[in-house]
Order: C-alpha cells, then structure tokens, then sequence
C-alpha cells in the first residue's frame, strides 16, 4: 500500500489537493510509475515510498508547501538532480514525505558583467550554468562527473567540490548569497551578491552543506572566473604520491598557482575503466604506479602568446617543468594533450572512474581527506590492511586537495558477502583519526552515514548541530533522519 494509502484516505486526499491548488495539477505525482524515478538513489541502495512528488514554479510555492507539510506533519525532502552518493535526496522508509523536486526552478535570473556574478536557480542543471557562462566569456569553475544532471541546489546543499577544489574551493566559496524556505515558510533573501557583509550568523553558511535538514534552497548568487585562455591538460606517471604533492608545490610556485586540477588514478583504476569501456585507452606506457591527471590554466595573455613552434608560453614553461621531474626521478612518462579531443578523451577518463567500479564488483567507498602530508601513509596502511583482508582497492582523488575515494573493491560479487568490511571500515577510520583526516570529504552524510557519524563526529560538534537542527525546524520536518544522528 502507498504511503497516501496508509495516512487516513480524506486526509490523504486532502493533503494531495492542496498540493495540487498550491503546484498546479500537473506538478503533482502520487501515481507509483510518476514518482519511481524520484524514490531510488543514483546508487540504487536507498529506496522508499513518499506520499506525492511536488514540482512548485517559485520560491513562493515552496513557502506554501513547507507550511502546508508543517501544519499537516509531513516530512519534506527536497531533491535536485538526485545524483547524491550518500542516499540524503530520497524518502525514508517509513517516515510519511513528499519529495520536493526543484526541477522546475531552472531560471538563471541575472547576469552582473560587472560584479563577475551569476543569480541562478536552484533546479538549474550544473553544466547548463557552465555553459550560459562559459557563452559570456568568464567561467564557473565547479565540476565533476555528475555535471549533466546534478543541480546549484544540489550543489549548495551537499557543498558539492569536484575536480577544481584546488583552485577555486569548493561550491561554499563559490557563493555569495541565498534565496531559500526555512522549515517555518519563511523566505530568506540574500541574493545582494555582496563580498562584505558582516551583520552575524551567517545563515547561507548555515544553509550549506545542510543537507535539505535546514530549509530548501531556491536560488543562488555566484562568483565567476575569468575563463583561461590557454590550458595545459596531461596524464603523469609519478613515482610515489609523494613525488606527485612535490610536482603539485613545483608547478604551483612556478605558475602562479594556475593548477585547475590534479586528479590521483592510478593503474588498477585506469585499467577498471578500459575494461568498463574498451573504447577508452590510457595513453601511457606500462603500469602507472602514481597516475595523475594535471590541469594547469591561465587567462594571461602572454602565457597564451604562441612561440615561432606552435606552442605557447604556458606549454613550455610545463614541459621544462616536467623535464625538470624527469631528471629527478618523479615524473617517468607523460603524455600532453595536443588538441581539445585529446584533453577530453583524458577527462572522460577520469569522469567514468565511478561507473567503471561499480562495474567492476561489488564495492565500499570511502570518501575521506587528509592533510596532503599524510596521503601516502593513509594509502600505505590502508592498502597493506585491505590486502590482509582479502580486499582488492580501487583508489581515485581529488589528490590536490587532500580528498581521496578510496573503494574497497572484490570482482566477486558473492565472496564480497564474506569479507570483513567491518574490520577494515575500522581500520580506515582509526588511521583517519590519527592522520587528522575527515571521514566525509565531499559527498555528505545523508543516510549512508550517519552511523560513522554519530561515533567519530566530535561530540560538542553533534551538541551544536541538533541544537541548530532543534531551533529552526523543531518539527522535524525538513529531511529527517539525514546528517544529524538523533541522540541516543
Ligand atoms: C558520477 C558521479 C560523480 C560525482 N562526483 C562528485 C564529486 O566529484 N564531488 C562531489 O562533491 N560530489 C560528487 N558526486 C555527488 C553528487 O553529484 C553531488 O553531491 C551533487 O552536488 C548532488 O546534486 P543533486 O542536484 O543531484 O542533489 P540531490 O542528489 O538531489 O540531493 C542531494 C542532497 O541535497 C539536498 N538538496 C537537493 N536540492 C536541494 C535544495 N534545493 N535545497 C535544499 N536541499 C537540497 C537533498 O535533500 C539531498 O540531501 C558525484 C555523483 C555522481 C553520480
């Protein structure tokens, strides 16, 4: 039986009609084969019934919803492109929730040439903002594998990093200001775009990383960048991770620091993906022990400025860089794209790392940081524990800000049932805590966990955040049971 079929029939119906009144008849799904893409995580773990998915038009709809769901105690779950890794974007079963999809909220309101800023809303696709901006000459820099589909709201709400956290930070950094519901109705509007604005509690910080557990985010200021004229992209074999942290400082000193991205994958997890898609071929020469693939950019015209060879300022500089490492025994091979195909051939690459593990077998991801430091130890004791264990790994990065996705992997999906996570789950969080590293780098908590949460999140930390949780949605209604453990 549905969930509207559980909650007593008129009240049910009560309930869906004025939704309905509120979104219009057509933004309304109660129908199991309307709502079936709205209820299962991208990762097909996590799967539950709602009452209705409701689409609302504007900020001013969501307000209706959130005060229609808090007078009736039905749980809001709000969803953008549900491409979320930690399961926080569908219902839990057994709690009775709408899921509010922002798919409709797709407007990019304003442009500020001037201020270098972007007001976009939240159902606004990831890579639909990259390329409205990417048309008018500047950049939005946030990017990874999810791009087709994820959204700003999505973004925002799990602050999101990706491949060019090195340079430009994560989706935080690159906000200045909120449009958004608290779970009272209310509508926040900070959307003035500025750089200064100390008047206290900063409630876009709040509304950050919250999960969809502090109100819906509607709409959005962003920083822009200038968009580099010239890039150098190339996939390196390094010798060690630690010889590839020393040709991440290099480059960076002797750049400007213009590293874009600096992705770990090494053998294995470029093999995974050429067995996943065969068409998909690592340019380099025999195993790679330390893969990373570099992108440097720059908006100076002189680093674009072409020599009498072809090659410009920038491409030289690197490649005396990179024979600079060869004679020290850090790099062993490189391969530079020569042409935009090239450059996306080696990004696809990277781009399919996690289709191709799960197709690999049966797997468990981490998604943990460290300090730079202490990269190569972490994998070390982890690799050397997982082998121990019967495990296989599968290891990709964000190398260049310290955010590993460390899987442990088994092609057998059936011996996978008998392997010891839990032993080597225990391990990797006890070297986390030793190495000062964080359990949750970037994909956030959501469902998937909150039991790692609950045990490592510094207790006067979990205090604070059920007191936030408790002060503004002390109904519980916005998202429960993600991000917050309750208390025991
Ligand atoms: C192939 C792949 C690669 C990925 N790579 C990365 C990566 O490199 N870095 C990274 O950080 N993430 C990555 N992710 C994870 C995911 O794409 C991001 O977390 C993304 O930001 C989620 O956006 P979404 O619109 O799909 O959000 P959803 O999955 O719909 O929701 C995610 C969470 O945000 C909440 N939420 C969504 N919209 C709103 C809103 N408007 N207001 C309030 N709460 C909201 C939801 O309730 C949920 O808790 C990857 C995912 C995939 C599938």
């Amino acid at each position: 039986m549905s969930q509207a079929g559980r909650l007593a029939e008129n009240f049910a119906a009560d309930f869906v009609d004025a939704l309905r009144r509120i979104a219009g008849a057509r933004h309304v799904f109660t129908e199991p084969a309307d709502m079936a893409g709205y209820l299962t995580d991208w990762t097909s773990q996590y799967s539950a019934d709602a009452v209705a998915v409701v689409r609302p038009a504007d900020a001013e709809q969501v307000s209706q919803i959130v005060k229609l769901c808090a007078s009736a105690g039905i749980s809001i779950v709000p969803q953008g492109g549900n491409t979320s890794l930690a399961g926080g974007g569908v219902p839990s079963k057994g709690v009775a929730s709408i899921v509010l999809s922002l798919s409709r909220m797709q407007a990019i309101r304003h442009f500020d040439e001037a201020g270098r800023t972007v007001v976009a809303e939240a159902g606004v696709v990831l890579e639909t903002l990259q390329s409205y901006v990417d048309e008018r000459g500047l950049q939005f820099p946030l990017t990874f594998g999810a791009k087709g589909s994820c959204t700003l709201g999505g973004n925002l709400a799990t602050n999101a990093g990706g491949s060019n956290v090195v340079r430009y930070g994560n989706t935080r950094e690159l906000c200045l200001g909120l449009e958004a519901v608290l779970p009272d109705g209310s509508i926040f509007n900070g959307l003035t775009g500025l750089r200064k604005d100390n008047t206290g509690y900063d409630l876009k910080d709040l509304l950050i990383g919250s999960e969809g557990t502090l109100g819906v985010i509607t709409a959005a200021v962003f920083k822009l960048y200038p968009k580099p004229l010239t890039r150098v992209t190339a996939l390196l074999s390094m010798a060690s991770v630690d010889a590839a942290i020393r040709a991440l400082n290099l480059v960076q000193d002797r750049t400007g620091h213009s590293i874009e991205a600096f992705e770990y994958i090494p053998q294995p997890v470029l093999s995974a993906v050429e067995k996943a898609f065969p068409v998909l071929k690592s340019p380099l020469q025999g195993p790679v022990e330390t893969g990373v693939l570099m992108e440097v950019g720059s908006s100076r015209l002189s680093d674009a400025k072409t020599d009498d060879d072809g090659s410009n300022q920038l491409a030289t500089e690197l490649l005396a860089i990179f024979e600079e490492l060869m004679e020290s025994g850090d790099i062993r091979d490189a391969v530079i794209a020569q042409s935009e195909q090239q450059r996306a051939d080696l990004w696809r690459m990277r781009e399919l790392v996690l289709e191709s593990i799960m197709a690999y077998g049966a797997a468990y991801h981490f998604d943990i940081s460290l300090p730079l430091a202490n990269v190569s130890w972490f994998l070390r004791e982890m690799d050397l524990t997982a082998a121990e264990l019967g495990f296989e790994t599968l290891t990709i990065g964000h190398l260049g800000d310290g955010n590993l996705h460390y899987a442990l992997v088994s092609a057998d999906r059936e011996a996978w049932q008998d392997l010891p996570l839990g032993e080597a789950k225990a391990k990797a969080f006890e070297l986390l805590k030793q190495l000062n590293g964080s359990f949750s780098a970037e994909h956030g908590i959501g469902q998937s966990k909150l039991d790692v949460m609950r045990v490592l999140k510094e207790p006067a930390q979990l205090d604070a955040m059920r007191a936030i949780k408790r002060a503004l949605d002390p109904d519980n209604i916005m998202n429960p049971g993600r991000l917050v453990p309750a208390a025991e």
